[in-house]
């Protein structure tokens, strides 16, 4: 087994807002290091690192829009998010907890702070990341997954050096509740001071490091400060995370899909004819219905 080390740091870019709700620095793809090519199978990656929300009555959001041909996975870090969508799935995750929603052949969602969140207002913070479905997947039928405290595996770590939360994929031997149309890892990693975790996952796999709280080094060499992503390099498989301070680094690994890429806006296919043919189907109310 080789290291794999870091190859790129990504400062976060300066933040936007997605509807009134979401303040996000847009890393994948939106740093040229980081595009969809490079960082397939995850297309898109929306950072809220952590902003205070003034107490409200009416919840802040992103209304009814479409999407089609890949996955949204909105992770949950502080402040708890609703969902809806057009196939009946719904729900609100809080602290630690993930919505997975495979868009797949259409569907109409909206994403708002949760009513009696909102009331109290507070820290916000969460990751939404698209995950890319493979060709003969782009048309299967919308899913909806709830990966709450009652399904995220945890793994203890050796020392007390924290525990690893598992989404998806495999931990030392421990696997996650969700299901993927491709080989993905995803794991929060909940590091104490000094605590150390060691990953393994295969050289070509993309994968990356978002630290969301606190500081890493990586192979006891650099270091990784908060809000920072890390990319790392296809040379070799097994690396480890040391906490220089009490940490959470959300860790991602996955297959490259190898696959011709059309995207625009909320729809990402593999030919602009299937882009074209995404837009007629939500103009003609295909995507099903959602107030
Ligand atoms: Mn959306």
């Amino acid at each position: 087994m080789k290291t794999k080390n870091i190859d790129f740091i990504a400062a976060p870019v300066p933040p936007h807002f997605v509807g009134n709700a979401f303040r996000v620095h847009n890393f994948i793809p939106g740093i040229p290091r980081l595009d969809m090519k490079s960082m397939d199978p995850f297309i898109m990656l929306d950072y809220n690192s952590k902003f205070n929300f003034p107490p409200t009555d009416s919840p802040r959001g992103v209304g009814v829009h479409p999407h089609k041909g890949f996955e949204t996975v909105t992770i949950a870090y502080q402040g708890k998010v609703a969902h809806h969508d057009s196939s009946g799935g719904g729900g609100v995750i809080g602290e630690g907890e993930v919505q997975w929603m495979t868009a797949g052949n259409g569907i109409l969602h909206k994403e708002y702070h949760d009513e009696e969140w909102s009331k109290k207002g507070g820290d916000f913070q969460m990751v939404q990341l698209w995950v890319n479905l493979p060709k003969k997947d782009k048309s299967t039928p919308p899913k909806y997954q709830a990966l709450t405290t009652d399904n995220i595996k945890k793994v203890e770590l050796d020392n007390k050096a924290g525990t690893v939360e598992l989404i998806a994929g495999e931990y030392k031997g421990t696997k996650g509740a969700a299901t993927t149309f491709s080989p993905i890892h995803m794991m929060n990693a909940k590091l104490n001071k000094g605590g150390k975790a060691d990953f393994n996952f295969p050289a070509h796999f993309t994968t990356t490091l978002l630290v969301i709280e606190g500081s890493i080094k990586v192979n006891g060499k650099e270091e990784i400060p908060t809000d920072h992503l890390a990319l790392m390099d296809r040379k070799g498989e097994e690396f480890q995370l040391e906490a220089t301070e009490d940490a959470i680094v959300l860790v991602l690994s996955g297959e490259p899909l190898n696959e011709p890429i059309a995207a625009h806006g909320p729809f990402v296919m593999n030919t602009r004819d299937e882009l074209v043919e995404a837009f007629q189907d939500f103009n003609e109310g295909k995507f099903g219905y959602l107030e």
